[in-house]
């Protein structure tokens, strides 16, 4: 860390709670801890702040957004009477824009924030684990506990050649000088779909390769959509292959695929792996301060946070599981708080609302149809294609649909997702109504506001007894 806060450490012996990490989930456990009056020492290595606001979801979502608006003005034609066009003028000024809006929001949500809260003392270094704290930068700091919230990075997919290629990750790739004129996404999760969409849309030659199919936590309608409008705006979207080898020559890369049996090369400049995070556990001395980690490489936590050793806990990417920023914060809290209290809180994501940024949004809680069967319920669904919701006619934009599942026997709601351009909004709605225990006939007897494409929910939730195409105005 350089352009870094640093409050001078206290001098005093223990702290009650050691973080080792400072990003989202680190300053959440910390600043959760200084509330609670608890002196705490924040340790951070690497650029103060983490993935989201420095890799992850600003740099990403900017670029997402202007990469938007760019498709927006050469789709207004599909209003009658429209023609629109829009260019990159200055690569190198969009690119400027997107990391001046890191470095304010590092400095406003994460180094101004050392200051404004004086229990907590910031250090900087690689941290590991020792007994009765941690060890950083040569000095031993004593704690009561220790929340372990070091994050995870790019994984390097396990393809014969990666090694001899320059490859792209969703971090180098966001800081790119010039636009690649071709690129093969390898990887169909949200961090390969979003990228991909982005940098076509930029103008850049997109192939986006999968093992099995894009979204694949996703329900097979929204994931084959998607695809669809994927390869309507000129995306190349290869699923369900397997890779073979990569190889570089003077025009750039190539991947050997085999599809259907058959092998095949993908030829572009360069290439972008997105499939998957690793833990950043290297250096940390888990084994020797028995804390085990699950096969993945990831921390293992009980439902309060806590690790296999009792006075050590973890949150974050560093856990492997629900991989967004504020399920790292608000693991960081519940940790913070069972360490400090005693280990009265459960982590709770049954109504984690989830997003991916592509155009038409896709966006999901709860259960999905096949994870509802696995659980053991009876499953009833209805999918609503956003022709039929008012807002999406109005927009001339129908891409999407809402897909709702239900126990059938008691009719409670269990999840949803949504493919749309305004999901992400949208979907809040659906986690309410599934934190509530709602069931599908409460929901499609709410007032919901006309033409808005949350009111797709209501006639989604309609849908299971009625064809709603016989509905008049406002589902009356
Ligand atoms: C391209 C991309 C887009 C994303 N978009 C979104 C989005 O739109 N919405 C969303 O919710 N999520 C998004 N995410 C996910 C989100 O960024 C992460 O889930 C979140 O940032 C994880 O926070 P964390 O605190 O667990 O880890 P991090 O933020 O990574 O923080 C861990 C910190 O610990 C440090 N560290 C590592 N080892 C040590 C050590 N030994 N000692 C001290 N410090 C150490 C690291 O350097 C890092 O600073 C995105 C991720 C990516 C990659």
């Amino acid at each position: 860390m350089t352009d870094c806060y640093m409050p001078e450490p206290k001098s005093h012996g223990a702290y009650d709670l050691a973080v080792v990490g400072a990003g989202s989930a680190g300053f959440s456990a910390a600043i959760t801890a200084a509330e609670q009056g608890a002196e705490v020492a924040l340790v951070g290595h690497g650029t103060i702040g983490g993935t989201c606001v420095n890799v992850g979801c600003v740099p990403s979502k900017t670029m997402i957004r202007a990469a938007e608006v760019l498709h927006g003005a050469r789709a207004a034609s599909r209003f009658p009477g429209l023609s629109g066009e829009a260019h990159i003028m200055d690569w190198g000024a969009l690119v400027a824009a997107k990391d001046d809006l890191v470095t304010t929001l590092r400095q406003r949500k994460y180094i101004d924030l050392l200051s404004a809260y004086p229990g907590i003392s910031y250090f900087d270094g690689a941290a590991c684990l020792t007994t009765g704290g941690v060890a950083v930068g040569g000095r031993i700091v004593r704690a009561g506990k220790t929340i372990i919230t070091t994050g995870a990075a790019p994984g390097q997919p396990d393809i014969p050649g990666f090694d001899d290629v320059p490859w792209l990750t969703s971090t180098t790739a966001l800081e790119l000088t010039d636009l690649p004129r071709s690129l093969i996404v390898i990887g169909g999760g949200y961090v390969g779909c979003e990228l991909a969409q982005m940098f076509a849309r930029m103008g850049t030659r997109v192939t986006i390769v999968a093992r099995s199919r894009l979204l694949p936590e996703a329900e097979p309608e929204v994931s084959e959509a998607l695809t669809g409008y994927l390869r309507d705006e000129g995306l190349m979207v290869h699923v369900g292959l397997a890779y073979r080898q990569v190889t570089r020559d003077e025009r750039g890369v190539g991947l050997i695929v085999e599809i259907d049996g058959r092998e095949e090369t993908l030829r572009a400049e360069q290439v972008l792996a997105a499939t998957g995070r690793t833990p950043n556990t290297r250096g940390l001395d888990l084994h020797k301060n028995g804390v085990q980690r699950a096969d993945s490489g990831a921390i293992s936590v009980d439902a309060m946070m806590r690790t296999s050793n009792p006075i050590i806990y973890a949150a974050g990417d560093v856990t492997g599981r629900d991989q967004f920023v504020y399920m790292a914060a608000y693991g960081g809290k519940v940790a913070a708080l069972n360490a400090l209290n005693g280990d009265s809180l459960v982590y709770d994501n049954s109504a984690m609302p989830w997003v991916v940024f592509n155009d038409p949004q896709v966006a999901g809680v709860g259960l999905s149809a096949a994870t509802a069967r696995n659980a053991g319920y009876d499953v009833k669904t209805s999918v609503l294609p956003l022709d039929q919701v008012p807002r999406a006619l109005a927009a001339r934009d129908a891409r999407g649909l809402i897909k709702l599942v239900a126990d059938a026997g008691t009719d409670r709601l269990l999840g949803g997702q949504i493919l749309a351009p305004e999901a992400a909004d949208s979907v809040q709605t659906l986690a309410v109504a599934l934190k509530t225990g709602m069931t599908a006939k409460a929901l499609g007897e709410m007032l919901f506001p006309y033409l808005t494409t949350v009111e797709g929910l209501k006639l989604a939730a309609l849908a299971f007894d009625k064809n709603v195409a016989t509905l008049s105005c406002c589902a009356g």
